[in-house]
């Protein structure tokens, strides 16, 4: 399960809806405790993409920067962006992205803007090259 707290979500969502009309993008930073994910902050990545109102790419030099700070790099647990007018489910290209990097992050999380006023937030994990679903609580 993850749990994310209620003040960093706040935060994370105007993130993403300053960054309208494009996608955006971040690393969650976090703790697991056994079973239980626990999503603590997260640090804005730049999306570069050509046409980032319907892609993201992570900004390489952000990435850099973070792997390069063995603190920060300690407490990325997941990754983040925004979907601005679709829903909450992964695209193709998300699919193909995620899964080809050789990443294994233990949570992914897309955000739906499709009505700003009320964000969905759905996280899933990638087993085998698929997102599986998984049960995202907000609390404090
Ligand atoms: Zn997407």
């Amino acid at each position: 399960m993850i749990i994310a707290e209620q003040e960093m979500m706040i935060r994370l969502t105007a993130y993403c809806v300053d960054a309208l009309p494009n996608e955006a993008c971040a690393v969650l930073l976090g703790v697991q405790d056994n079973e239980v994910i626990r999503v603590t902050g997260y640090r804005p990545i730049r999306n570069v993409a050509n046409f980032p109102r319907s892609a993201f790419v992570y900004d390489p030099e952000v990435w850099v920067s973070i792997v390069l700070d063995s603190e920060l790099s300690r407490q990325v647990i997941g990754v983040v962006h925004s979907h601005p007018t679709a829903d909450a489910t992964p695209s193709e290209t998300d699919t193909k992205a995620e899964t080809r990097n050789g990443w294994n992050f233990k949570t992914y999380w897309i955000m739906s803007l499709r009505d700003p006023h009320h964000p969905v937030v759905r996280a899933y994990r990638i087993t085998d090259r698929r997102y599986n679903e998984q049960q995202l609580q907000v609390g404090v």
